[in-house]
């Protein structure tokens, strides 16, 4: 995401910032299949669905799902909770019932956003080859604010709307609650079939590819769209009315759809679409190809900036209007996140810079090549405010630290935006563009589709390095200053 502290500390500072798929297909993978069905009232913002969520637990005592919608059903305080709020936020309703397991009602546990479900009949002997079916109906009626999840008068946007597993990785389970700073998520790469039925007057756009989505009409008006989507580790969904238009184009094989209001700006829209495109090429040749037939960029309303989904970003109205000196940059970053976040999934919780500071290098990347005049200022901002850190050393701040230990989103800015992108720039600056690529394309080639975290990179780096690269990282992303003079030892011995 970009949020706050680009729309405060950057715009001030900066720039102003089909087929079913069946469970015996995926015996032995860890590949869980979400089958979920929603109706839509536009009207009422009212949204009900089920969900089946089939998957090869490893944990055969529980599982965990981050019901998300919960966090906008209560009350938040904060100055993080009202950047991402905006003013005069309402209050979601939202239910989760009829739970059970492979058919058989069980008893949930919830703890603010989390769902513990026991999955007691299971047999510990299967563990992994066996797949579980956790089932679970759901009510919501939408919270009204600048968030992920909300709505306006032309369009209804829902970003980690849908029940979805908690993740258990070698550190066991992550059931990290939804925080306002950054993207609190982390999720595994999945499929899904979504049909949403809604009113026949709207139209729209998610993570699927929904040019060739199945249709059915119903003799009350209502529309079916059955959205199927392959590989994503999350799915998004915009709903959108009879003001939204659509720009169209393509590069390699993926469509990509730029949808915006007929109140907006043309050349703005325009403007956006170009830089998507332009982008989503230059990353399909520097970080590998992109496997999705579709990319749509979503207008949305509040004030969200942009937010990076599997196959769909949003951007908000600020980026569709004349002159807006915002957009190429959000733009390109959301559509980098495609790869550092979408294609290479992570601990967005624990782990952001490897998602932020990659993304953020590789906007720096394109756009000094595309838009030199943009991207000169651009990398010289991040890094004035990547390399200036000694007050974050004395606070014993550092990008490599979970969310809740930014105490506002500046911090988080400077640190896991500008500092890790102002590292990569340094290692740059050593290997020059092109061997800098190429290891990122080796590092995307290793953990497609997967997840990597900050050890793994470490390895991919070292190896190419040649050397051990500890003190380096230890020094950019711990501010670990007893580290400095071997970091620039190890950069300089790079350059060789
Ligand atoms: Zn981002």
């Amino acid at each position: 995401m970009r949020k706050s502290v680009f729309v405060l500390g950057c715009m001030a500072l900066f720039w102003g910032l089909v087929v079913p798929v069946q469970a015996e297909d995926h015996a032995g993978s860890d590949k869980a299949i979400y089958q979920a069905k929603v109706n839509i009232d536009p009207q009422r913002k009212h949204i009900t669905g089920s969900v089946d969520i089939t998957f090869w637990p490893k944990d055969t005592k529980h599982a965990y799902l981050h019901l998300y919608p919960y966090a906008f059903a209560s009350e938040h305080s904060g100055a993080q909770w009202d950047q991402l709020l905006g003013n005069h936020p309402t209050l979601a309703t939202y239910a989760s019932t009829k739970l059970s397991v492979d058919g058989k009602p069980v008893e949930g546990k919830r703890t603010g956003t989390i769902l513990e479900v026991p999955l007691a009949e299971a047999d510990n002997e299967k563990a992994g080859s066996t797949p579980t079916k956790i089932a679970l109906d759901f009510d919501l009626t939408l919270p009204h604010n600048d968030g992920r999840m909300s709505y306006d008068d032309h369009s209804i946007w829902l970003g980690n709307w849908l029940p979805i597993l908690a993740v258990e990785d070698q550190h066991g389970w992550h059931l990290d609650p939804y925080e306002p700073t950054g993207d609190p998520f982390y999720s595994k790469n999945a499929d899904y079939e979504v049909d949403v039925t809604m009113p026949e007057s709207y139209q729209l756009a998610s993570s699927a590819t929904d040019s060739t989505a199945e249709v059915k009409t119903s003799s009350s008006g209502d529309r079916t769209y059955l959205l199927r989507a392959a590989d994503v580790r999350d799915f998004a969904l915009v709903i959108m009315d009879g003001t939204y238009k659509r720009l169209e184009g393509k590069v390699g094989d993926t469509v990509i759809r730029t949808w915006w209001r007929n109140t907006d700006d043309a050349d703005g829209a325009k403007h956006v679409h170009d830089a998507a495109a332009a982008s989503l090429e230059y990353f399909n040749s520097q970080f590998g190809t992109y496997p999705y037939k579709e990319y749509d960029v979503v207008r949305v309303g509040g004030e969200i900036n942009g937010m990076e989904y599997p196959a769909l970003v949003f951007l908000d109205g600020s980026h569709f209007t004349f002159g807006g000196t915002n957009a190429t940059a959000t733009v390109v970053h959301e559509t980098a996140h495609q790869w550092f976040y979408g294609l290479i999934g992570n601990d967005q919780i624990h782990e952001a810079w490897l998602d932020e500071g990659f993304t953020e290098y590789a906007s720096l990347a394109f756009l000094s090549n595309k838009y030199p005049e943009v991207g000169g200022e651009r990398v010289r901002k991040r890094l004035m405010y990547g390399m200036i850190v000694p007050f974050y050393v004395q606070e014993e701040l550092r990008p490599w630290q979970e969310l809740a230990a930014f105490p506002d989103n500046q911090s988080y800015s400077d640190l896991v935006y500008s500092r890790t992108s102002s590292m990569l720039w340094m290692l740059r600056g050593a290997w020059g563009e092109k061997r800098l690529h190429d290891v990122l394309h080796q590092y995307v080639d290793k953990y497609r589709l997967g997840i990597a975290d900050g050890e793994a990179w470490k390895t991919v780096l070292s190896d190419a390095a040649g050397e051990d690269a500890s003190s380096f990282l230890d020094y950019w992303l711990k501010l670990d200053m007893s580290q400095q003079e071997k970091a620039a030892a190890w950069l300089e011995r790079q350059r060789k």
